[in-house]
Order: C-alpha cells, then sequence, then structure tokens
C-alpha cells in the first residue's frame, strides 16, 4: 500500500504488472509451440528454437527486474533478510540472478541473433552471394546476377500483398484476427527490409549487427504473437477456467509486441549505430580512460568517507578511502 492504495493500482505499477502477465502467458505459449514443432519430428525447428531461446531469455529478464522494481526494497532484499525480519520470504532478486545466466551461456543473445539472422538470408545468399561477394571476376559476376534477377523477379512480387490486407482474413481467431493480419503484413515488410539491407549493404552486411540484431528482435516479436494467438485460440476452446481469461492475456500482449516491433521497424533505418561502434572504438583506444578517475576500486575493501574537496567549478564530493 502507499499513498493510500495497493501499489499495483498506481499506473506506473499496473502497467508493470500487465506486462508481466501478458509477457508470460506469451513466453509459454512460444516454449509450447517449439516444443510441440519439435516433439512432431517432421519440422526444420532450428529458427524456431533459437528464437524461443532468445526471446524467453531477454522477455524472462525483464520480467523478473520488474518484479525486484515492483517490490521496492523488499525486491532488493534476499529471501532470508525478509524472513528473518518476519516477511515473506520472496527470493526476487535470486530470481533476477538467476534468470541473468540465461542471456549469456547455451549462445549469448548476440551470437543467437547473429545465427538467427544468418538463417534469415541464406536464401539471399544462395541467390545472389557471388554478386556481392568482393573479387569476383567480371564473367562470374554476370552470371550472379542473371541467378539473382531471376530469383529475386519471382520473390519480390510475394512482398506486395497478402491475407493481412484482407479485412476479415484469419477471422477463426475472432478478436485476436487482426494481431495475426499484422504478423502478416509485417512479416513481408520484414523480408523486404532484410532485402534492402542486402542491397545496400552486400558483403559488410554480416558486421551490421545492429541493424540484422533488430531484424531478428523483430522476427521474435512476430513468432511469440502467433504463438500466443494459436495459443488464445485453442485456451479459449478447451472449456478449462482458463478459456475466458486467456483473451485478455493475449490481446494485451499482442498490443504490447507489437508496438515494440513498429519501434525497431523505425529504428532499422534511425538510429545510432555508426556513432556507437565509433565511440566503442575510442573507448578500446583509451580516449576515454580519464573518465575512470575518481571511481572507487571495488577491489579495495572499504571503509570510505565522503569528503568535500573544491572543483574546478562547485565543491565535489569525493571518496577517500581510509585505512
Ligand atoms: C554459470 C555458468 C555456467 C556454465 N555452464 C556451462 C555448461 O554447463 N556447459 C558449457 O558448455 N558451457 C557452460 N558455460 C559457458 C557458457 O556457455 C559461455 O560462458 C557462453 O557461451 C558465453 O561464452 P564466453 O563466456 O566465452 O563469452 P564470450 O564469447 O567471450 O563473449 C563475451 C561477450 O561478447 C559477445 N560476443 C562474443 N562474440 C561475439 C560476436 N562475434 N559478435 C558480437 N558479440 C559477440 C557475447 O555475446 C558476450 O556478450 C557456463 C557459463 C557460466 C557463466
Amino acid at each position: 500500500m502507499q499513498w493510500g492504495r495497493p501499489v499495483g493500482e498506481h499506473e506506473a505499477v499496473a502497467k508493470k504488472v500487465s506486462f508481466i502477465a501478458a509477457t508470460t502467458y506469451a513466453l509459454e505459449a512460444v516454449v509450447e509451440l517449439s516444443s510441440q514443432l519439435a516433439d512432431d519430428k517432421r519440422n526444420d525447428i532450428r529458427i524456431e528454437a533459437a528464437l524461443a531461446k532468445l526471446y524467453c531469455s531477454e522477455m524472462g529478464s525483464r520480467i523478473v527486474d520488474e518484479l525486484v522494481q515492483i517490490r521496492g526494497g523488499r525486491g532488493y532484499e534476499t529471501a532470508e533478510s525478509l524472513a528473518a525480519r518476519g516477511e515473506r520470504g520472496v527470493p526476487a532478486e535470486q530470481m533476477v540472478r538467476d534468470m541473468r545466466i540465461n542471456r549469456i551461456f547455451e549462445g549469448s543473445s548476440e551470437i543467437m541473433r547473429l545465427f538467427i539472422a544468418r538463417e534469415a538470408v541464406d536464401a539471399h545468399l544462395s541467390a545472389a552471394g557471388d554478386l556481392i561477394e568482393p573479387g569476383v571476376a567480371a564473367g562470374e559476376r554476370a552470371r550472379a546476377a542473371a541467378k539473382a534477377s531471376g530469383f529475386y523477379a519471382k520473390w519480390l512480387p510475394t512482398l506486395v500483398t497478402g491475407q493481412g490486407q484482407r479485412p476479415g482474413a484469419y477471422g477463426e481467431f475472432g478478436p485476436l484476427a487482426e494481431y495475426l493480419r499484422y504478423v502478416e503484413r509485417a512479416s513481408r515488410k520484414l523480408a523486404r527490409a532484410t532485402f534492402y539491407g542486402m542491397a545496400r549493404w552486400q558483403g559488410r552486411l554480416e558486421r551490421k549487427q545492429g541493424f540484422l540484431g533488430r531484424i531478428v528482435d523483430i522476427g521474435a516479436e512476430l513468432f511469440a504473437i502467433s504463438a500466443t494467438c494459436v495459443r488464445a485460440q485453442y485456451d479459449a476452446t478447451s472449456g478449462t477456467e482458463r478459456g475466458p481469461v486467456a483473451l485478455e492475456l493475449a490481446t494485451v500482449f499482442c498490443a504490447q509486441a507489437r508496438r515494440r516491433a513498429e519501434e525497431l521497424f523505425a529504428q532499422l533505418w534511425a538510429n545510432t549505430d555508426a556513432k556507437d561502434s565509433a565511440l566503442a572504438r575510442h573507448v578500446l583506444e583509451g580516449r576515454h580512460t580519464w573518465l575512470e578517475e575518481g571511481i572507487l576500486d571495488p577491489s579495495i575493501p572499504g571503509p570510505w568517507i565522503a569528503v568535500a574537496e573544491p572543483g574546478p567549478s562547485k565543491a565535489a564530493n569525493v571518496h577517500r578511502h581510509i585505512g
């Protein structure tokens, strides 16, 4: 309770509660759909499995981070500390530490994005790989151009229109149909964006990790929306107590995921990637080590005291190690 109301009723916290509930439902849907595809033993599930690993690790981390925030100081406290004070021992901070490793091991998120992106551009590399390869002889390049033209003459028209533009398409999904129409439209837009990226950067595309990462993250959001709609439709017709309530979770998740995907689309072409790479290079060259001045060395145990020292323009607080 804060300011006379449960914290979950304050809008800033309500948004987090909504995100946690809706996303938890979606992550289960992603894992179940991917697992069913695997159990079928008929499908190439490399992309779905990798997306499930990447997306659930990233979103799961955000969920537990928000959990700690909602629980405030109690979220930061260990379960033992809470229990010792007579409170319920919720191990929220432990969940953050335990979830954190999922973004690193069994393929770090950065490597997962590269792996998935490689699969996504595979068709382009087979069609136009020789064309974008530097140092290819003129004759070979001409043959590669003819091959690529044949591929793109057939492929590009398939990206112009689709079911997502037909009002009423996917009607069997009821109120979720609009999100499946969005997925269909956005998938074609994503394929076009990948093609533009190939055309723009050619062989250098593989080093454009910011662009490729966003392509993959958009794909993950679209996959999660699809899985969530399928799961919600199943739950709705299952006759269980989930039926009537699952739709609310699915609708909110789809709306949130669509917004994230739209932001990522915008960032494909408007971002700070080049500036970030330049700054990182300068940091690695040592140009900004002066930023480290005055920072405490965490390897030196305390005690520390805060003292006021005159700075260039005003008195600066400096921490001094004593002892
Ligand atoms: C607690 C724990 C348990 C583990 N258990 C196991 C286990 O049971 N079995 C096992 O096989 N391994 C295990 N590991 C190892 C784990 O799989 C690796 O730590 C993980 O794959 C990351 O590799 P790395 O630590 O060498 O990081 P690095 O490869 O050095 O990566 C460091 C950072 O650079 C990024 N990076 C690396 N290469 C690129 C690139 N080309 N482009 C962009 N970014 C890049 C990474 O994403 C990461 O952010 C465990 C690790 C930990 C911490």
